[in-house]
Formats: C-alpha cells, sequence, structure tokens
C-alpha cells in the first residue's frame, strides 16, 4: 500500500470516528425511515348496499363532526378521562364504527372534501364546498331538511366560513373565498350559527363589520351572554360571532359545551324537528402544529360537548347522535417508550393522513350507519333519514 493510500485510509477512519463521537457527544440520533410511495387508484365512488328504512326514523338529528380525530386521538381522550370502572361516553354509543375518508382524489383528503361528503353524500375533490369534482353543485342535507321543515343549526369552534360548517350550508369550488361563503349562509335558510371569525382583512376575508353586516341581514346577533330571544321573536335565526381563537377549550367563554347548549335550547323550543351540526375543531389544529398540551384541552373540550349531547339524546328519545371525524391529522400515537406505565403522544406528520376515523352513533335511526364504508355513505343516510325519498349514488 502505497504512503498516499494509507493516508487517506486512515483519513476515512479518522473521520468516521469523528462522526460517531458527535454522534455520542451531542446525542443525535440519525433516523432512517423507510418511506415509499404507494400507487393507489383515484377514488372511485361506488352505491351503497341498499338499506330497509323502517318506521324507526329519529325527529331530531345530531350531526357531531371532530376535525382531524382518528382512532388514536380517541384511545388518548378515554384514557385521560381516568375513569377506571365507571362508564364513559363513548361506551354509550349503540353503533361503534369507522369510515373510510378518502376523497375522489385518492386516498388522502381535507375537511373540504370529506365535510362535502358527509353532507351530500358525494365524493368529491380537494377545496371543494357542496360541489362535486367538476364544480357542479350538490345538494346538502341542510337544504333537504330547510325542504322539510327541519329547523337547522351550526355551532363551531372554528371560523363560520371553515370547511366543515361550510360544506353544510354553502357552494363553493374556492375554500378561502370567505365573503362568497358569508354571503351564502346569510341567504340560506340556516337558523342558527355560532362560531368564530378569522383572518379578518386578508384576501377574500371581509373586516369584522362587513361580516357582521352580511350575516346581521339575515340572523339576530346575540352578545356573549347568548341570552335567546323570547316570545314573538323565539323563531327568529341567531347568530353568534366570536373572534380568531376565542373558543378554543373549557377554559373560554363562552366555551364550546356552552354554546351547544344554548343551541339546544334555540332548537329543542321550535315546534319542528331539528338537525344541529356541532364541530370541535381543535383536533385538527393542535395536530397540524403538533401541540401535544393543546391536543388534550382540546379532547377535554370535546368529551364535555359529547357528555352534553348524549345525555340530551338520551332525556328527549327522539334525537338521533352521529359522532364522526373527518379525516386523521398528525399521525398520532400514544406510546410508551423509557418510563412505562407512563404515556407520552408521538406525532408522525403536521399532514393528514390516510387512516380510517371512528363513527359512532346513538338513538332512533343508529343502527343504519352501521352499514357506512366511505364517508359519502353517511351523508347517503343521513338524506334517506331526513327526506321520504331514497338516495344513492348519482
Ligand atoms: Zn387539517
Amino acid at each position: 500500500m502505497r504512503h498516499w493510500q494509507k493516508t487517506s485510509l486512515f483519513t476515512i477512519a479518522f473521520l468516521i470516528a469523528l462522526f460517531i463521537g458527535l454522534i455520542y457527544a451531542f446525542n443525535l440520533s440519525v433516523k432512517v425511515t423507510p418511506l415509499k410511495n404507494i400507487e393507489f387508484s383515484p377514488g372511485e365512488q361506488k352505491a351503497m348496499a341498499e338499506q330497509e328504512y323502517d318506521s324507526i326514523k329519529p325527529k331530531n338529528i345530531i350531526i357531531f363532526i371532530a376535525d382531524g380525530m382518528g382512532f388514536s386521538h380517541m384511545s388518548l381522550a378515554m384514557m385521560t378521562q381516568q375513569l377506571e370502572g365507571k362508564s364513559s361516553v363513548w361506551d354509550e354509543f349503540e353503533v361503534r364504527g369507522w369510515h373510510n375518508t378518502r376523497s375522489i382524489y385518492g386516498p388522502l383528503t381535507d375537511s373540504e372534501a370529506s365535510a362535502t361528503a358527509m353532507a351530500t353524500g358525494n365524493s368529491t375533490n380537494f377545496g371543494h364546498i357542496g360541489m362535486d369534482k367538476d364544480g357542479n353543485t350538490l345538494e346538502n342535507i341542510f337544504e333537504i331538511a330547510s325542504a322539510n321543515n327541519y329547523t337547522t343549526g351550526i355551532v363551531t369552534d372554528s371560523y363560520i366560513w371553515d370547511g366543515s360548517p361550510a360544506a353544510f350550508v354553502a357552494h363553493s369550488r374556492n375554500e378561502d373565498d370567505a365573503r362568497d361563503i358569508l354571503k351564502q349562509i346569510a341567504a340560506s335558510d340556516l337558523d342558527l350559527i355560532f362560531g368564530e371569525l378569522e383572518d379578518l382583512g386578508e384576501d377574500d376575508v371581509p373586516e369584522k363589520d362587513e361580516s357582521l353586516e352580511i350575516i346581521g341581514k339575515r340572523f339576530q346577533l346575540l352578545d356573549r351572554s347568548l341570552e335567546l330571544p323570547k316570545g314573538n321573536d323565539a323563531s327568529k335565526p341567531v347568530a353568534v360571532l366570536f373572534d380568531e381563537d376565542e373558543i378554543q377549550d373549557l377554559s373560554s367563554t363562552p366555551n364550546l359545551p356552552q354554546l351547544t347548549e344554548t343551541a339546544l335550547n334555540y332548537l329543542s323550543n321550535q315546534e319542528s324537528p331539528f338537525i344541529l351540526f356541532v364541530e370541535c375543531e381543535e383536533m385538527d389544529s393542535a395536530s397540524h402544529s403538533n401541540a401535544s398540551g393543546r391536543l388534550i384541552d382540546g379532547l377535554a373540550a370535546l368529551q364535555t360537548t359529547l357528555e352534553l349531547v348524549m345525555e340530551f339524546s338520551k332525556n328527549n328519545g327522539e334525537t338521533l347522535l352521529v359522532f364522526t371525524s373527518d379525516h386523521e391529522t398528525g399521525g398520532l400515537a400514544a406510546v410508551s417508550e423509557d418510563d412505562y406505565p407512563n404515556l407520552q403522544i408521538s406525532w408522525g406528520t403536521k399532514g393528514h393522513t390516510a387512516a380510517v376515523v371512528p363513527l359512532l352513533a346513538y338513538g332512533p335511526g343508529a343502527r343504519y350507519f352501521a352499514d357506512v364504508k366511505r364517508n359519502y355513505d353517511i351523508g347517503r343516510v343521513l338524506k334517506n333519514l331526513i327526506s321520504n325519498q331514497s338516495f344513492q349514488s348519482q
């Protein structure tokens, strides 16, 4: 071996030793994740198996969507309840299953596409609110409900033009066109809307005064005492609009459970049957930022609200409660690494995953949700429950 060969071998050996030494010295870990792109076919839409709808139909329906919540979020909620030996709200549901959230584009979805599937019974593409992949308007369950004399309401801890609530009331191919969605909400037959105004003044987002003016044209704007109109005004459409991130967790005043309780008071005082959409969006926001503490606070708000609507459904006896999610966010796992039996939260991504999500139902008509496989099946069952026609593939 020549001298220069010896020298370069020595240099290479020295550099490897230095590298290993640095890893130990700074406790760095080198992680090689075997990522592999898997080819998936587009999200083809199939007809749902024919269901026999008997006389058992709910008078009222509560649709509760936990944005970004997967089975690990649900497991964490159960664990943080620490109700050893006691029943938990999750155990009360008569149907406990799952659905596949894929969009027409493929195995992944966003809130707009998944909420549109649940609100209309049709699969669509990313960013499409109440529209199919080609931009054609899809009839949503709130429109059918209003035509069938239901009272309808939306409660969200997010902004009111966000994808999930918007898909139940508006039609837009541009998820960012807040002004247009606000005008559609104002022109709709919706009876109640409680939520936030966010990103005010940004592109296509009107300022607060303009937002209040648009919504205030048809809705009576309540103040934060949440006092509902009485007497002859008790059936007037009502709205409460909060600033960005004002309704975050149980420490907010008012918080999601209080808003939901007020909405149930308003709706159950009307003569007609009702459909209430409740959204807890905190799972998605906390999971996008991998913020474990915020996630735990969000789960507490979610569970308190869920306990409240479950209690309402049980006492009322004529109200179907459907709880689900639009997609999983964060690739969350509750793990135990070093200090068993303590739990740690581990995140796999800051985006959405293709994981299937929980679907739970309680009350009259709950059993129809046991046949659900894809997100759009939820919209089809809901359409069947609130109308006299039978809805299948379009
Ligand atoms: Zn998201």
